[in-house]
């Protein structure tokens, strides 16, 4: 036994002694290093219970506090008012895109979307195939994604059952910002409508008013934590509206199911969403959205200042730059490769842009410290001296 307890320590030692890259994924993203390190010690044995946080029970009291912190420091980041559930579910963001129309709309009803972006497209499409009176009051794919519409350029018809968008287009690089990057609320022309929002490429990354939103879904992988749960944020009266429109939902399929269980009616990814609670504890740790703001604005302008200095092309139109994807282009896609490759080996990993848009596409998401955007700038000031 002795001998099994002390093998953490060496192991710990030599993973620590592994140099880790500048990990510029999309996602699953970079986690900050002290969640890692945690988690590295939890996996062993979590509040000296002499059991991991993968073999504990769901039910146990460990698992309770997991739980409930998770939850707590969840709400305390964005102050998310009582009248709002905090779930954690699985299946990904995808998953919401199924959801959210089973639980939100009649039959029959149709939703509004603003399609910005891949995920947005994917989301609509979804919704369209099953209430094919679902409308987009902005299509995105005619201007190539370079941008979030502002309010007088949506085109909106019938009142919906709600309104989703996309805050931060992970595969194109935009987000709904004002100029200061701080959170831009399309104007939607019915109070009483909810808006959905699929935030899971800039959830947490600034401050934001949760109250504009009647639900809220993020899969976790980018800016809380890791892939296997994805955060629901939703207001209490939208737990059981399929009720009230009169349908007959799957149990698994509710928002009421996943509240009135505590995200555990069934055994919950309980590892993804102690991570999510370690990721909440990190972000209140730095100061919270504030904090992670300034830090974020500051890293992001490192990178779009290396892509307005020449050679490289942005994807994004100024006023909609992601601070969370940033994508640019070298004046032809064989330096995309090259100029890949050569990052890879100075420490900079992950940096393919996706497969639909080519490119280079560098994820700064809140964990990525400001030294990684300081040493891509220089490499790309570097890479285009060379090729220029
Ligand atoms: N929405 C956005 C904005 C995303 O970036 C992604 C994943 N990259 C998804 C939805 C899909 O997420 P998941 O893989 O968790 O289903």
């Amino acid at each position: 036994m002795a001998a099994i307890a002390s093998a953490p320590a060496s192991f710990l030692q030599a993973m620590t002694a592994v140099k880790r890259a500048f990990n510029f994924s999309a996602g699953p993203g970079v986690l900050p290093d002290e969640v890692v390190h945690q988690c590295q010690q939890d996996l062993w044995s979590i509040d000296s219970t002499g059991i991991g946080i993968m073999e504990h029970s769901h039910r146990a009291k460990t698992f309770d506090k997991v739980l409930a912190d998770a939850e707590a420091n969840c709400r305390k980041i964005a102050n998310v008012p009582s009248n709002y559930k905090i779930l954690f579910v699985t299946g990904g963001a995808t998953t919401q895109n199924e959801m959210v129309p089973k639980n939100l709309l009649a039959q029959g009803q149709g939703a509004a979307f603003l399609t910005t972006g891949y995920w947005a497209e994917k989301t609509w499409e979804e919704c369209r195939a099953h209430f094919p009176s679902s409308y987009e009051a902005w299509d995105g794919r005619v201007t190539k994604h370079t941008y979030c519409p502002a309010d007088n350029e949506l085109k909106w018809q019938d009142k919906p059952g709600y309104v989703h968008y996309c805050s931060n287009n992970t595969i194109y690089g935009t987000q709904f910002r004002n100029s200061d990057g701080s959170f831009r609320y399309p104007s939607i022309p019915w109070s009483d409508v909810p808006v959905v929002c699929d935030m899971s490429s800039d959830i947490y990354s600034r401050p934001l008013d949760i109250s504009k939103f009647g639900l809220i879904y993020a899969g976790a992988q980018k800016n809380v934590g890791i892939a296997g749960t994805t955060l629901v944020i939703i207001r209490e009266d939208l737990l059981d509206l399929h009720k009230k429109l009169g349908k007959k939902l799957f149990t698994m399929e509710t928002y009421a199911t996943h509240a009135k269980g505590e995200s555990r009616h069934n055994t919950p990814p309980a590892f993804p969403i102690y991570v999510s609670g370690l990721v909440f504890k990190w972000i209140l740790s730095q100061g919270g959205l504030e904090t992670m703001h300034k830090h974020n604005m500051d890293k992001a302008a490192i990178v779009y200042k290396a892509i307005d200095a020449g050679f490289y092309k942005g994807h994004a139109r100024p006023d909609s730059r992601s601070a969370m994807n940033v994508l640019f282009r070298c004046p032809t896609p064989e330096l995309d490769d090259k100029f890949i490759a050569e990052a890879l080996k100075h420490g900079m990993d992950q940096l393919k842009g996706h497969r639909s848009t080519g490119g280079v596409r560098a994820s700064i998401y809140n964990a990525m410290p400001k030294a990684g955007c300081e040493a891509i700038a220089q490499f790309m000031a570097d890479f285009a001296k060379r090729n220029g």
